[in-house]
């Protein structure tokens, strides 16, 4: 990325809690003066439809692009809106991969998902292994979606030689999160129930036994991971962007430090009748660790802090939580 002619960098899902990240990054970055960088929104366009792709690409004539555009949401909203993840993904996608190969887009950097791995596996995961059985039920739409990027990066550089790539995130969290009571992800779903419950002096009821063990994110250090991708990373193959294996939580200790950091103190509940999903995804970040081996991730309380503070200063903003 050091030519002289000017880079542009678009960014699909610029709103959302990724993309939001990265802007942070590059803004607090100097000496990028050799990149444009575009946010996109659905307010854009509607990347679903290829006409208004076609246009957005036309307007902002990027020469690469981070894809992070999708229906993205959590255990519950994947059980209950397989079709739409699947077909929204699906056509997005190809989409994004239909306009990068036609204008010789210099790089695409996509995002999968460590939930898109199979079920019944040997633990920890690694890149290698995304095809190797069925996805957990509860997200298959999601997980086959996210699969065939991987499939397309292969088949595009094979026949074309793009250069398009993905990387593979755990469970990410952070502001300008989407704290859905009921879709969103584990973390933004419990810090807007826990402030609730905090403000009703109820209980906290956190949804299944507490036991699955995730590893999570923050969505600041992914951010600086997918802008090294970007400038960095030359490989086609996927590469797992996550903490290490020993910084796997159970949902039950998530719950605790969601309470801690928001200052909640009553009773913690867990509700068994409801899914637990996958017990556990654990992922090896063997490969990034290669690559960058003195990167330093975020204190998981420290992010939790940073963001359920995020999320207090402006519950009461109109427009400014998603909720
Ligand atoms: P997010 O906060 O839900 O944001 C989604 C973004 O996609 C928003 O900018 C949204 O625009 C845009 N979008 C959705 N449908 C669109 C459409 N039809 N046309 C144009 N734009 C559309 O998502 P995120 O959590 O940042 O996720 C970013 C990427 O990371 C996704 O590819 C996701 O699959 C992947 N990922 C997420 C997680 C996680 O825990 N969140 C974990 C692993 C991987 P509006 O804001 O205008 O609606
Ligand atoms: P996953 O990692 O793809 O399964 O997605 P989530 O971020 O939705 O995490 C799901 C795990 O958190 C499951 O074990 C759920 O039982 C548990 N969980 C506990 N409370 C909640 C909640 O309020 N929302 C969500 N999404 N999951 C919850």
């Amino acid at each position: 990325m050091s030519s002289p002619e000017k880079t542009v960098v678009m960014v699909t899902g610029g709103s959302g809690l990724v993309g939001k990240a990265i802007q942070e990054v590059i803004e607090a970055e100097e000496g990028t003066l050799n990149e444009r960088w575009v946010y996109l929104s659905s307010g854009d366009g509607d990347l679903t439809c290829p006409i208004q792709t076609s246009a957005i690409f036309d307007k902002y004539m990027p020469t690469h692009v981070i894809h992070l555009a999708a229906q993205v949401g959590g255990l519950f909203a994947n059980m209950k809106y397989k079709v739409q993840f699947w077909r929204n993904n699906v056509i997005m996608n190809d989409n994004i991969f239909q306009e990068c190969h036609k204008r010789n887009i210099k790089k695409l950097v996509s995002c999968l998902s460590t939930c898109i791995f199979p079920d019944k596996t040997t633990f920890p995961i690694d890149e290698t292994m995304i095809h190797d059985g069925a996805p957990h039920f509860s997200n298959e739409g999601y997980a086959y979606a996210k699969r065939m990027v991987d499939v397309q990066n292969r088949m595009y550089r094979d026949q074309y030689g793009m250069k398009f790539t993905s990387v593979i995130p755990t469970n990410i969290f952070g502001k300008h999160d989407n704290f859905h009571l009921e879709d969103s992800h584990v973390i933004p779903g419990l810090i807007h129930r826990g402030y609730l419950c905090k403000q009703k002096g109820e209980p906290f009821q956190i949804w299944g036994t507490g036991k699955p063990l995730r590893q999570f994110i923050f969505s600041k250090d992914l951010a600086r991971l997918m802008v090294w991708t970007l400038r960095s990373y030359d490989e086609a193959d996927p590469i797992i962007l996550s903490v290490g294996e020993e910084d796997e939580v159970s949902i039950a200790d998530v719950a605790h430090t969601v309470a801690k950091a928001l200052g909640f103190e009553g009773e913690i509940q867990f509700d068994a009748t409801k899914a637990d999903g996958q017990h556990k995804k654990t992922a090896n970040n063997a490969k990034l660790r290669r690559y960058l081996p003195d990167f330093k991730f975020t204190p998981f309380e420290d992010a939790m802090k940073e963001t359920v503070e995020w999320f207090t200063e402006n519950y009461a903003t109109p427009g400014r939580v998603r909720k």
